[in-house]
């Protein structure tokens, strides 16, 4: 399996940071723990908890954290991920659970 150096997940922690000081909101812990079952926001201890490095999966989480619900941020996420890498928008369709999935 893949796995990350340490310097490439502080890359993601980097980008945690500039989106919670974007939104004003503390800081957010990322940690990636391949035991996990699905990807996961706790709000006691403040952390994402991903499965893997996944971006829609870490922007959806990050969206409960602003207060998007369950549903909306399906969509948010999405769309924050299709302004950053405009080209996935063809490579990538829903599944019936509303993930998105290479195509
Ligand atoms: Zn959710």
């Amino acid at each position: 399996m893949w796995r990350p150096l340490p310097e490439q997940h502080q890359k993601w922690q980097n980008l945690l940071n500039e989106l919670t000081k974007a939104y004003n909101i503390g800081e957010i812990k990322l940690l990636v723990n391949a035991k996990c079952e699905y990807p996961q926001g706790d709000p006691f201890t403040r952390a994402i908890i991903l499965d893997k490095y996944s971006m829609i999966s870490f922007l959806h989480e990050f969206g409960h954290f602003i207060g998007i619900d369950h549903p909306a941020t399906f969509d948010w996420s999405e769309e924050t991920f299709y302004k950053a890498m405009p080209s996935a928008r063809k490579r990538l369709v829903r599944d019936e659970k509303g993930y998105l999935v290479k195509k």
